[in-house]
């Protein structure tokens, strides 16, 4: 299901946030030069940061500018990055790349993305990468972090990079499209993981529509609860809790165990089950006991 869109006080409430807390962000990538950047970028496809970096240090200690790198020459250049994947084929498109910008490009990087997209290995997102963070033009290198981030939490959906792309530049409000780039792929990479976002721990989490964020949460909740020990069983007790909650109010279980101290007027405007404090307890202890004789009966 397509998450609700953000409206534009939410976007804005969710870029404040982001930049709160890291207001200069930067790319992990080491690089001194922005042709040093476009060789990290280039080695970094279905690589992470830290292999690429490994590599680099002791590449560019030796050969940090396009001409030194083309005149190792493949043989020459293959040992110092042998340690990220898909190696061969990215030492012929660096040293392609260097030939080129030695020859036609006076050794300096373009600034310009059609340019820039004619070096051999350099596609978009990496040219979008290199325009925006050595060049500090508002470009979004849509990658699978930002893919998702974006389309999870209603920020800017789209059904493929340059959808995702094209929304987020119109999307994204002014003061923060130098900065969302890199914002939403820490966002990605450290908080809202592919398969476990975390939710509760989510500076964002307040303006984001992903569907299943409030059953994230939950499973925290009842783990942090001390009712339930594992994730596992936090999950049943959480479906079987939602199943409930259903039936009977046609709502979501927010609020069910977040409020066990809460004021009646703050139990007032929970959406989950409107019960007293001690009554909640009692739901969920029920609950786990059901799960736990259910799982009993019928062993994995
Ligand atoms: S609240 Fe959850 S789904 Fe939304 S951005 Fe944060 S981690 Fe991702």
């Amino acid at each position: 299901m397509v998450a609700r869109l953000m409206t534009l006080a939410q976007r804005e409430a969710f870029f404040h946030a982001l930049e709160k807390n890291n207001p200069n962000p930067q790319t992990e990538l080491e690089y001194a030069s922005p042709f040093q950047l476009l060789a990290a970028v280039l080695l970094s496809a279905q690589a992470t940061d830290i292999s690429v970096n490994k590599a680099t240090r002791k590449l560019f200690a030796v050969a940090s500018t396009p001409q030194a790198i083309f005149a190792l020459g493949e043989d020459g250049l293959v040992p110092y990055i042998q340690t990220i994947g898909l190696y061969r084929t990215k030492a012929k498109h660096l040293i392609a790349t260097c030939e080129i910008l030695t020859k036609q490009f006076d050794g300096e990087v373009p600034q310009d993305r059609e340019s820039l997209e004619s070096l051999p290995g350099v596609g978009r997102k990496t040219a979008n990468v290199v325009l925006n963070t050595a060049f500090k033009q508002p470009t979004m290198a849509v990658d699978t972090h930002i893919f998702r981030v974006s389309n999870r939490t209603g920020l800017a959906p789209g059904k493929d990079v340059l959808e995702v792309e094209q929304q987020l530049l119109k999307r994204v409000p002014k003061p923060y499209l130098m900065g969302a780039h890199h914002w939403l792929i820490l966002l990605g990479r450290y908080t809202c993981k592919a398969r476990s976002p975390q939710c509760g721990a989510c500076l964002v989490e307040p303006v984001c529509h992903f569907k299943d964020k409030q059953s994230i949460n939950l499973t925290g909740t009842l783990k942090g609860s001390g009712f339930v020990a594992s994730k596992s069983l936090a999950n049943k007790v959480r479906d079987k809790l939602a199943d409930a909650a259903k039936n009977h109010h046609g709502k979501g279980v927010t609020g069910l165990l977040h409020n066990n101290q809460d004021s009646p007027k703050k139990e007032k405007t929970s959406q989950g089950v409107r019960l007293s404090n001690p009554q909640k307890r009692t739901v969920v202890k029920k609950t786990v006991v059901q799960v736990k004789k259910t799982a009993k009966r019928t062993p994995q």
